[in-house]
């Protein structure tokens, strides 16, 4: 029993390195000093499924003995440097997600769950629309953000 936690364990370890490695490149490549706080930061975040907010960010980072104005300065730092986007679901909460390699500048829509306000990454989702009178610029040109409201599997 412990042979297999201990595999476990280890096998998390390396992945936790791997994503470490890969956010400190990309910090490298996007131009800043890859600092352990700002590796940390991202490698959280790009492991994270979904957006999450300076709280949650800072909640799991405390382990690390980063303080929340540590944690706070490298996500602006980051959102700055496009590695990370910064979106308001609605609850004036800003909410910090990785952008993938290659990813668009496009933000992709969200699902925010009515019930519990979770928030689910819909990657894949398109929405297509026929321009008509009185569409908004901001439509047009795609500078809007796509949100689908709904109750999340645990509150269905
Ligand atoms: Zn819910
Ligand atoms: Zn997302």
């Amino acid at each position: 029993m412990s042979a297999v936690s201990l595999g476990w364990a280890s096998v998390t370890r390396a992945r936790r390195q791997d994503q470490r490695d890969a956010a400190q490149r990309r910090i490298r490549e996007a131009g800043l000093r890859a600092t352990p706080a700002r590796v940390a930061v991202l490698a959280l975040v790009t492991s994270e499924p979904a957006p999450a907010s300076h709280g949650e960010v800072a909640d799991k980072l405390a382990r690390g003995g980063w303080d929340r104005t540590t944690i706070y300065r490298n996500l602006m730092d980051l959102t700055r440097a496009g590695l990370l986007r910064r979106s308001d679901i609605g609850d004036h909460v800003w909410r910090f997600e990785a952008i993938a390699d290659g990813e668009g500048e496009h933000e992709h829509p969200h699902f925010v769950c009515s019930e519990c306000g979770s928030v689910a990454c819909l990657p894949k989702a398109e929405l297509s629309f026929r321009r008509t009178r009185g569409t908004p610029r901001a439509v047009r040109r795609r500078d809007v953000a796509i949100q689908l409201r709904g109750r999340c599997d645990v509150c269905l």
